[in-house]
């Protein structure tokens, strides 16, 4: 596996991921998606949407506003309760996660042990609204997406004549002050998250709870295509457990920096619907022909599509020549999906090359390549991740054929332009 620094720099230097801001010197905690990220980063959510929304009949998709009103964060509890520890080194300024690091230690930093007392931090970055100064009202930027779907959760079910159990889902942008955001895009200020709040029938929310677990983890291991030794389950202890939450269980990848949290899954009772009740004092109940009237239990899976993206370079990232890089990531994840490469310059080339291309697969992200020896376009595109290479050359026009070369293994196979679509469709499936 590639050390934190090597998928930094592929990153940097191959269009994936820089620095928010980064030509005034960059913004800590936030980071941009360039060509080849923003389109890796919007295929991992459209396989979740497409697996949780598109083919699930009790599963419906939302998408709530960024700024809520106060009263959410408050019934929800982030208003009181969403801190995180923080110290500082009173020697060299350095600050530190409390729970992140043994303060009975020096400071890594520099080495003194002189440390502020504990102070709690809340996590949640505020703007204000309206357009006076003075009249001007504080808001929060949400830190999580699932409280816009827990206020609108019973009128989206009766809207959508939906009864429980069922699922809403969404995916977007949530915001958290952290104290140090690090280890690239692990711990950022800005990230996109996506969520899915499944409401079910207290009495069935154990069996949905276990449900759940194995179809997240399956996300990674067959949907995505990670290395299934490189990711774990990981029970809360009874201390660790939230006051309300039956149980919970983190999806944990085995990242350069350690082992880590890529998603949590919980049973988190009816705990947000009864808060959000009681606050706006409107009925939050759904009703049952059999079971009678009910405040749903939830279960919730949380996921971050930064981490997930970050863990899918690292499960992929073959550094191993460093003369040679290769991005073995799962074909459907790929930027480019195939390249067409015109080996002659000659009359009659390039429209061949178009002409393939246009044969081919509309469901393919394809393009063609004519800059660089071959041998420096084939090492090109493994390190985006291309995984097919079809090259054009001077007999192609005679015997119809082209030459395939795969990305993982560099073998090459003479092909018909007639059987392309066939190998790709195996290559994809
Ligand atoms: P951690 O303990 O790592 O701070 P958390 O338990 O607070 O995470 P949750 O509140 O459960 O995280 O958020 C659900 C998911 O959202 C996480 O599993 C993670 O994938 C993502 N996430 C949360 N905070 C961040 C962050 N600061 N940067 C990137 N992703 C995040």
């Amino acid at each position: 596996m590639p050390n934190l620094s090597e998928v930094i720099s592929f990153c940097t230097r191959k269009g994936f991921i820089n620095q928010s801001s980064e030509i005034y010197g960059g913004l800590s905690g936030c980071y941009d998606y360039g060509p080849n990220g923003a389109q890796l980063k919007r295929r991992i959510e459209n396989i979740w949407w497409n697996e949780n929304v598109e083919n699930q009949e009790n599963i419906i998709g939302f998408d709530s506003s960024i700024l809520m009103r106060n009263e959410v964060w408050q019934a929800s509890g982030h208003v009181s309760g969403f801190h995180d520890p923080m110290v500082d080194c009173k020697s060299c300024k350095s600050r530190y996660r409390e729970d992140q690091i043994d303060i009975n230690q020096n400071c890594p930093d520099c080495g003194e042990k002189n440390w502020t007392d504990i102070r709690q931090f809340n996590l949640m970055l505020s703007t204000k609204i309206g357009a006076m100064e003075d009249s001007a009202k504080q808001v929060y930027l949400r830190p999580e997406t699932a409280q816009g779907i827990f206020v609108n959760a019973i009128n989206v079910a009766r809207n959508s004549r939906m009864n429980a159990p069922f699922g809403i889902a969404q995916i977007g942008k949530s915001f958290r002050n952290e104290i140090t955001p690090r280890n690239f895009l692990f711990r950022v200020r800005e990230f996109t998250q996506m969520e899915i709040e499944f409401f079910c029938h207290p009495d069935d929310a154990p069996d949905f709870f276990e449900e759940w677990c194995s179809r997240r983890m399956s996300f990674y291991t067959e949907s995505l295509g990670m290395d299934s030794a490189k990711l774990h389950f990981r029970d809360h202890g009874k201390e660790e457990l939230a006051h309300y939450a039956a149980s919970c269980r983190d999806v944990e990848y085995d990242f350069p920096f350690g082992l880590k949290e890529l998603e949590g899954i919980a049973n988190r009772g009816s705990f947000d619907l009864e808060q959000h009740m009681k606050h706006s004092k409107k009925n939050l109940t759904l009703s049952d022909p059999q079971k009678g009237k009910f405040v749903p239990s939830v279960i919730e899976s949380s996921a971050g599509v930064d981490r997930t993206l970050l863990a899918v370079i690292c499960d992929s990232l073959d550094v191993s020549d460093p003369n040679h890089i290769i991005l073995k990531i799962n074909p459907k994840l790929a930027n480019i999906q195939v390249a067409i490469l015109p080996l002659v310059k000659k009359d009659g080339m390039p429209e061949k090359a178009i002409e393939i291309k246009d044969r081919l697969h509309s469901s393919y992200r394809k393009k063609i390549e004519i800059s660089g020896s071959i041998g420096k376009r084939y090492y090109r595109e493994d390190e985006i991740g291309t995984p097919i290479c079809i090259t054009v050359d001077g007999d192609t026009n005679n015997d119809d054929s082209v030459t395939v070369r795969y990305r993982d293994t560099g073998k090459q196979d003479r092909i018909k332009i007639d059987s392309l679509n066939e190998l790709l469709e195996k290559v994809f499936k």
